[in-house]
């Protein structure tokens, strides 16, 4: 599972530049998209940009920040769902509205973006990229031409798009951000002395010292003007439910982050403590699949008092592998990413905790190097439900086709996966864990009760 972008969004009031500053707020939120990166910034007079493909630091390497002055700014780092992984569709993109220069960087899908692009297309507008992100920037640009009102152009928007969208841009010296009505992306507002921040995640404020304020409210368009903090709810958001992503607490979130007033980490460990309530496994160690499944281990080994060990190790500069052709460079390309800690593993009862399973593939191979590590027993107990359909709002998954769960039972897979026991979290344990209500949350990938309207599920 990948999640698509983070965003990065500066407005200062004192005269210096700003683009160091989204720099390393993009690079806190790196874990969001490693496939481009860019920013765009305002001088009082210019629009300036760049952009690269790659890491945040491949993208800006060698570069001189000299290039991107002004005290307004945007960024982005891409992961792509809608759009190849090439430098056209990397973001902020960029156009002109009503005479002045506008850069949009945007997180989530627009569900709806391809009869939108077919009727942008015929009206005129030639795109530069395919993704939907640029969808968005020309409906702005149109809308805003009949009713030159940000606010209104921006209702009118809304109510033409169906998807998730955390939004930041910059129309000259102006910078606003806006959420989806149903807030399914994340979008936090923080500030530093003169300066007003925005981003996809609190992280993001940590490392250039911001203190998080709050979070940007589900359908609130966030501004400012003369320094001030201005906000305006589009009002089709009075009538449509909140519907948080659950899966940016159970992996796609940094831990150390605060998302819609909960802490991703303890969110986790909460995880842990509810899969020993519903699975109470006589096991000699419990081992995470790092990274993103460590908290909820701890969680489960404080609550069960079956030691923590570090049974897989994660090479963490393994970035994408080939597609490999033959079944022992699969294999090569697994070990490289993942190795066991034989003396920690061999002859012992596992508790083996990770955070979800999509296509079953990563788990059957970690089971493997287990058990060829001398493990006596595993079992794998999951973070969350059952995956059984895709998601619409911008995490690349699978088909329904590819996903192990919408096609097989709990009792096959044990079987597929070779291990002793096999335990999901129950949704109600999930919820509870994150401490949102029920009826606040996505769950479409786990119930197919999607917040929005959604295509045919394949
Ligand atoms: S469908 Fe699943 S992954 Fe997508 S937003 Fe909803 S909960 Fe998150």
């Amino acid at each position: 599972m990948k999640d698509k972008c983070g965003i990065v969004g500066i407005n200062s009031n004192l005269d210096k530049d700003v683009s160091s500053f989204v720099y390393y707020g993009l690079y806190a939120l790196q874990h969001r998209g490693q496939e481009s990166a860019g920013i765009a910034t305002f001088d009082g007079g210019k629009m300036h940009s760049h952009i690269g493909v790659g890491l945040l630091t491949d993208a800006f390497k060698d570069f001189d920040f000299n290039f991107l002055p002004g005290n307004r700014a945007i960024g982005h780092v891409r992961y792509s769902t809608t759009g190849d992984s090439k430098l056209e569709n990397s973001q902020p993109f960029l156009t002109t509205l009503n005479g002045k220069n506008m850069a949009i960087a945007h997180n989530g899908d627009i569900v709806n973006s391809p009869s939108l692009r077919c009727e942008l297309i015929k009206e005129g507008y030639e795109f530069t990229s395919d993704t939907d992100s640029e969808v968005l920037l020309y409906l702005i640009k149109k809308e805003h031409e009949k009713t030159n009102d940000f606010i209104l152009t921006i209702e009118r928007v809304v109510e033409k798009i169906v998807g998730s969208y955390s939004i930041v841009i910059l129309i000259d010296d102006k910078l606003y951000a806006l959420r989806d009505p149903a807030g399914i992306k994340p979008l936090a507002i923080a500030k530093n002395n003169q300066d007003y921040i925005i981003a996809t995640e609190t992280v993001a404020f940590d490392v250039i010292g911001a203190k998080h304020v709050r979070d940007v409210e589900p359908g609130e368009i966030v501004y400012f003007e003369n320094n001030k903090l201005k906000s305006y709810k589009v009002k089709v958001a009075n009538s449509i439910k909140n519907a948080h992503c659950v899966f940016e607490y159970v992996y796609f979130a940094r831990p150390d982050s605060v998302m819609n007033g909960k802490n991703v980490y303890k969110t986790r460990l909460n995880i842990g403590k509810h899969l020993y309530d519903e699975y109470k496994i006589d096991a000699d160690i419990v081992v995470p699949v790092p990274d993103s499944s460590i908290p909820a281990t701890i969680g489960y080994s404080r609550a069960s008092k079956i030691p923590y060990a570090e049974g897989l190790i994660k090479n963490r500069y393994v970035g994408r592998t080939f597609i490999m052709p033959t079944q022992e460079e699969r294999s090569i390309a697994v070990k490289l990413k993942i190795n066991p800690i034989k003396s920690e593993v061999k002859g012992k009862k596992i508790v083996l905790i990770d955070d979800s399973i999509v296509r079953g593939t990563t788990s059957q191979s970690l089971v493997k190097i287990l058990k060829e590590a001398g493990a006596k027993e595993i079992h794998m107990l999951i973070g969350c439900p059952p995956i059984v359909a895709p998601c619409y709002y911008g995490i690349s998954m699978a088909s329904k086709k590819e996903l192990i769960a919408a096609n097989n039972t709990v009792n096959q897979m044990k079987e597929m996966l070779g291990v002793e026991t096999l335990g999901y979290l129950s949704i109600e344990s999930l919820v509870e864990s994150i401490g949102i209500p029920f009826d606040k949350l996505c769950l479409g990938c786990i119930n197919e009760d999607y917040p929005t309207n959604v295509p045919p599920i394949i």
